[in-house]
Formats: structure tokens, C-alpha cells, sequence
């Protein structure tokens, strides 16, 4: 398992749960996020309405779910979680959809692998609240109309651009998370530590913040491993040798790159001359997914400037180029 991946385990599910804050302002960062939420949940509890449908996008790890849960605890209501291909039939949905309370919050992860035929029966409920369902087959067949209580769809995905048009339309409200700054990961880590009831000074905090790529998952799971070696090495108290001594044993360089981010680099440096290489080319030489390459590896990669998308292929920067120590080409 990768420390540094954003994906979920189900091993740190338990984990994350005890870590997400309850309410906005416990919310960290993501100010233009938050402020423009604040001002639609207030305006919807001044209309007794129910909020507007939410699509929050952005890469994994950023808070995309705990802000479900914020938004349904702001507005008082009850939340069901579930995600596209959990939803195999149209009365799956249905099942779902006709369970709720009226305002609750329904919240479909990875809503872009939402199969086609289940969005259309979506695209009813999300604006008229209501579904048509057809029962019988052959000529006996007829649609029957299903009244919903009025609620609020957030749907999350990683890729924007893999939303239907149809479907994207049908939010009233579209957010963005971006990476987080160094500053805010540094304050999820200290809470993180207030809430595991460890010590951690700042300048471990620091360091944890800015090697957990604009992370807050990553930064949850590089504390909880660095705590682990607090407790084994020293008094349990995390101080800045102590995380630094960690991080290198765990190999997170000062970047947050681990070995993967790392054979990729080497691998387009070394073996294809900086690039350009197709992303499958380039996969099938360190021994990974293109997909995983394109969703978990390169964004932060690009993020951070080392490697660039063009259209003959993937490219290392002269920054890359630098910090793995090669010379220019
Ligand atoms: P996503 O759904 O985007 O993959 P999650 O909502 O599951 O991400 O967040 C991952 C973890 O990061 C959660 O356990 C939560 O504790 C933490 N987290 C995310 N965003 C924030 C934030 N803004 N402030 C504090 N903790 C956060």
C-alpha cells in the first residue's frame, strides 16, 4: 500500500471517519468553496427550501465526502451515501430515492460511472422530484409516476469532463476543491493530532503538510504513520527530527514523491529521453495501469510542475530534470 496515495483503503475508513469535521467552519481551507456554500444554505433555511443539487469535483483525498456530511449537518437533515456503480438498475434508484426524508442529502460518489440508462431516470428526479417507472412488460406495460420528497443530489467525481452534459446541467451549484496550501494542511494535522491526543510541534507539522501533496487525506495517513514511530522510538511526542527520521523510512522524499513518482520520473528521463511518451507506453514500462497513472500519479505531478500532458505524449520538465538530479538535456 502506497502512504501517499490519495485513494481510500477500507483500512482507513474507520480511520477517516473519526477525522472529518462536522461543521463548515471546522471545514479547513477551500475558502471560496466555503464561503459561497455558506451563503446557499443560509439562503435555502431562510426559504425553508431544500438546498440546491451540489456536483463537488476535484482529485481524490480533498474533502469532496466529509463536505456531504457538512452540508447535510448544516442543513439539518439526514444524509444516504452511495456511489455510481453501486447503482446497477433503475429500481436501485428508486429503491434509494423513494427512502429519503424530504430535504435529505443524497450523496452518489463517482456519480461520472453512473450508467446511462440510471441517469435518465435521475434526470426526473432531480428536477421535478418525481420518477416514472415502468411496470409489466409487452403490451400490458404502462409508466406509473413516483412522487419524491424534495431533496438535495451532491454528487462527487474526479473527472469533470466525464459528466454528461445533461447531468452536469442539472446542478444548481458547481464547486471545485483545489490542492490545499502547506498553511492548511499543517492545521489538519495539528487538529488530526488534537483529536489521536498526540503531541506535535509546528515545524513537524510543517513538514508532514508539505510532503502530503495539498492532501488532507495523505496528511491524516502520514501522521498516523509517523505516530507509529513516535511511539516506538521516542516518548510518543512528534518532533521535527522524529518526523523527519520517519518520513525518510517510510520514503517520502522532501516532495511528498514516493518510489512510484519516482520510477515514473527515472523512467521517461532515463528511457524515453524526457518524453514524449505515450501514457500506455510509459505504463507498461513501470509496471502500472495507464489509468492509475492518469487519476493518481500525474496530477500531482503536473501540479507540482515536473511532468507536462502534451499532445504526442508525457514530458519532464527541466524542474524534474533537477531535483532527480540528471542533467539538462
Ligand atoms: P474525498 O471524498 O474527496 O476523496 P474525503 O472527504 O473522504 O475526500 O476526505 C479525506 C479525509 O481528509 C477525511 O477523513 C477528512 O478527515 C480529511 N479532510 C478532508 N478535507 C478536510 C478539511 N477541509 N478539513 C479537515 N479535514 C479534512
Amino acid at each position: 500500500d502506497r502512504t501517499v496515495s490519495s485513494e481510500v483503503s477500507s483500512f482507513d475508513e474507520q480511520f477517516e471517519l473519526s477525522l472529518r469535521p462536522q461543521r463548515l467552519a471546522q471545514y479547513i481551507g477551500q475558502h471560496k468553496v466555503k464561503d459561497n456554500l455558506r451563503i446557499f444554505i443560509d439562503a435555502a433555511k431562510m426559504r425553508e427550501e431544500s438546498l440546491d443539487h451540489v456536483l463537488l469535483y476535484g482529485p481524490p483525498g480533498l474533502g469532496k465526502t466529509t463536505l456531504a456530511y457538512v452540508i447535510a449537518n448544516e442543513m439539518n437533515v439526514g444524509v444516504r451515501m452511495t456511489s455510481g456503480p453501486a447503482i446497477e438498475r433503475p429500481g436501485d434508484l428508486a429503491a434509494i430515492l423513494s427512502a429519503l426524508e424530504p430535504g435529505d442529502v443524497l450523496f452518489i460518489d463517482e456519480i461520472h460511472r453512473l450508467p446511462r440508462a440510471i441517469e435518465e431516470v435521475l434526470y426526473s428526479a432531480m428536477e421535478d422530484f418525481c420518477l416514472d417507472i415502468v411496470v409489466g412488460k409487452g403490451p400490458e406495460a404502462r409508466t406509473v409516476r413516483l412522487d419524491l420528497p424534495p431533496f438535495t443530489l451532491v454528487g462527487a467525481t474526479t473527472r469533470a469532463g466525464a459528466l454528461s452534459a445533461p447531468l452536469r446541467d442539472r446542478f444548481g451549484v458547481l464547486l471545485r476543491l483545489e490542492y490545499y496550501d502547506d498553511e492548511s494542511l499543517a492545521e489538519i494535522v495539528s487538529r488530526s493530532a488534537t483529536l489521536f491526543d498526540v503531541t506535535i510541534d509546528a515545524e513537524a507539522a510543517g513538514e508532514l503538510a508539505r510532503r502530503s501533496r495539498g492532501t488532507p487525506r495523505i496528511a491524516n495517513r502520514l501522521l498516523k504513520r509517523v505516530r507509529d514511530y513516535a511511539q516506538v522510538l521516542s516518548d510518543g511526542a512528534i518532533t521535527h527530527a522524529l518526523a523527519n527520521q520517519a518520513l525518510e523510512l517510510l520514503q517520502v522524499d522532501p516532495l511528498g514523491l514516493d518510489h512510484i513518482d519516482h520510477k515514473l520520473m527515472q523512467c521517461l528521463i532515463e528511457r524515453f529521453n524526457g518524453g514524449p511518451a505515450g501514457v500506455d507506453t510509459l505504463a507498461a514500462s513501470i509496471g502500472e495501469e495507464s489509468m492509475t497513472i492518469e487519476d493518481v500519479y500525474e496530477p500531482y505531478l503536473m501540479q507540482i510542475g515536473f511532468l507536462q500532458r502534451t499532445p504526442r505524449g508525457r514530458m519532464a520538465t527541466h524542474l524534474a530534470y533537477d531535483h532527480f538530479g540528471y542533467e539538462q538535456p
